[in-house]
Formats: C-alpha cells, structure tokens, sequence
C-alpha cells in the first residue's frame, strides 16, 4: 500500500508497505483524508523534539470502516474520526479521565507511525463514529478539538471578553469555540489575511494586528480592563511572555502552544491579577464529540480547508500544504 515517508529531516519519499492485519478487538481502516498541520512541518523540518526517524506523519484522520470485529458498534463503510492520542489507560492521567495528557501518550504520526497511508488498524476506542459528517469535516475534527478542549478548560462564560493571540488553524479553532460559548472574541496576529479570515468566516467580535500602538487598541476594546481570558496559539515564546500583560484582573491564561525553551513572567503583574495560569494538551473524547455535534449544527466554516492535494503528490508538493503565505489555512490530502 502507498505509504508517504519521512526518512529523515528534509526527506519525503514514497514507498509500498504491506497492508496491516486488523488485530484483536481493532478495527480495519482506509485513510481517507488527512490534514497537515504545523506539527507535521516541525516533523519535516527536524524540529520535532521527541521524534526518530522514519516516520510516517499524519495525525488528523478520517477513514472509512474497512472490517470491524464482530458484534462492533462499526460497519463496513462506516465514515470515521479518528483519535490519534494513543493513551495507556492505566497511569494516573487516565485513571482521571485526563487521556489527553497520558504519562505515556503515543500519538499517531509523532510518537508512531500515523495516516499518511492507505490503512492503519487501531483498537475501537480510538476511532468515532463520524455519522452525518463528510470526510473533509471528521478529518478536522482533531485540530479543532484541541481548540474545544483549551475552551472548556477555560469556563467562559457568556459576554466574557476573549483574546486569541496568533491566527493561525488552533488560534481559529479556539475563537470558534470561545464565540459559541458566548465570549466576546478578539483575535491578535501579525498577518492581516488570517486576522481578515476571522472577521470574514468566524465573525469575530475584534481584530488587532501585532505592531506599534496594538497594546492601546486591545485596551481601548475592553475600557482599560483587558481580558478575562487569554489564550496563546502562537508558538512563540516572546508572544507567551507578552500575553500575560493581557489578562485582565480575575482573569485566566491559557497556553494551548508549545515551545521548547523556558518562559518567564513578572511574578507581582501575574500576583496582583490574581491570573489562573493553565496548560492545554491536545483533547479528549468528549471534545471530539462536541466538535462533530457543533459540525452538525453547521457551526464550523468549511472555508478552513483551502488546499488539498493527493497522497501520491505530497514528497513532491509537501512545502506548499504548510505554507501560510499561500494562504494556507487547512490542507487536506486525500487518499
Ligand atoms: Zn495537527
Ligand atoms: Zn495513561
């Protein structure tokens, strides 16, 4: 089966692997799109910190049953989502429900090989039953869980005023569901196509570009108080730093990026704020679940897939899925 590979930093190639044995309560599945992300860039580019090569990339899946167990919830057919956090189910992480930030977590296409690929088998518990959805929409379901999840960790509540630095697909995923939550959603990028984007597709309630005179504006939107919840998406470790000055007085900071060297913050700004400070980890099943019911409600602008290409192509075009100047919001390959 076609297998789209990265051998080595820089290096995407194509090769013909076996097809996979459904193992002992697995289900068979035939990948059928497959989004590419900013992880799957850092994979490329060799800035993946916890990553050997090869490895097949691709994390953010949606596959039709192939074969399932007997007596399975799944049919032969069936559109799925799939969950690519491989979580262990006995660390103390998941014994509280807290899958998302498993001791020992695997995540497909980082930690093991993932979807660039025609079949992956992979025990039931992993795979959602995507009924009523298209595969474009159960292949987003994963990158715009991660924004459900930091949401919910945030307990917005309606009429709350709501930052999201950096627009890029988690920052957007984050303002959609800040917004149906009922927050006042103000988005903070340096590019004024992205932040366009959110004003045109998400209706955002504010836009801020990044540069001389954005402190003033984000004050003068909320009357001096700023926000009662700030949300990172960034990747950047100044941005992390800067948006603390961002939370307002009773608010809430949440760091939904991730970068690979130390922040730091003035200790009497984040005191006197009285900040809540969390870390937001990828997602849980239940995210999924509301992502697929707010996909249902038409609550998710399919305007977020602006590229795509098929598996075949991707060694060859892998540079201009990832490419933001192209317009790149969410590129999808399909097998
Ligand atoms: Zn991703
Ligand atoms: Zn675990």
């Amino acid at each position: 089966m076609l297998t789209v590979i990265c051998e080595a930093p820089g290096k995407l190639s194509t090769i013909d692997r076996p097809k996979p044995l459904r193992g002992e309560g697995e289900v068979l599945l035939k990948l059928r799109r497959i989004g590419v992300c900013g992880t799957d860039l850092h994979i490329f580019t060799g800035n993946q910190p916890y990553l050997s090569y090869p490895r097949v990339m691709g994390h953010e899946l949606a596959a039709t049953v192939e074969e399932a167990p007997a007596g399975s919830r799944f049919a032969a057919g069936d559109t799925v989502s799939i969950i690519p956090y491989i979580s262990c189910g006995h660390c103390s992480a998941c014994l509280k429900g807290r899958t998302n930030c498993c001791r020992n977590i695997g995540v497909l296409g980082v930690h093991r090989d993932g979807g660039m690929t025609e079949y992956l088998s992979l025990p039931e518990e992993f795979v959602l039953k995507a009924d009523g959805l298209s595969l474009d929409q159960a292949a987003m379901v994963e990158f715009l869980a991660i924004g459900a999840h930091a949401v919910a960790r945030a307990r917005i509540e309606p009429g709350q005023k709501v930052l999201v630095t950096g627009a890029g697909p988690i920052g957007l995923a984050v303002a959609i569901f800040a917004k149906l939550d009922g927050g006042d959603v103000t988005l903070l990028d340096g590019r004024a196509d992205r932040l366009e984007f959110g004003r045109r597709h998400l209706g955002t309630t504010s836009t801020v570009q990044l540069g001389n005179g954005d402190l003033e504006q984000l004050s003068a939107i909320t009357g001096g108080d700023f926000f009662d919840a700030v949300f990172d998406a960034t990747g950047n470790a100044k941005a992390i730093e800067r948006g603390f000055s961002f939370v307002a007085h009773g608010g809430t900071y949440v760091l939904v990026s991730i970068v690979s060297s130390d922040i730091t913050f003035s200790d009497p700004e984040f005191h006197k704020r009285e900040t809540s400070l969390l870390g937001s980890r990828n997602a849980t099943r239940a995210d999924f679940e509301q992502v697929m019911q707010a996909m249902r409600a038409g609550n998710i602008p399919e305007a977020l897939i602006t590229h795509r290409m098929m598996l075949r192509d991707v060694p060859e075009g892998f540079r201009k899925l990832t490419d933001p100047a192209a317009g790149v919001v969410k590129a999808l390959v399909e097998v």
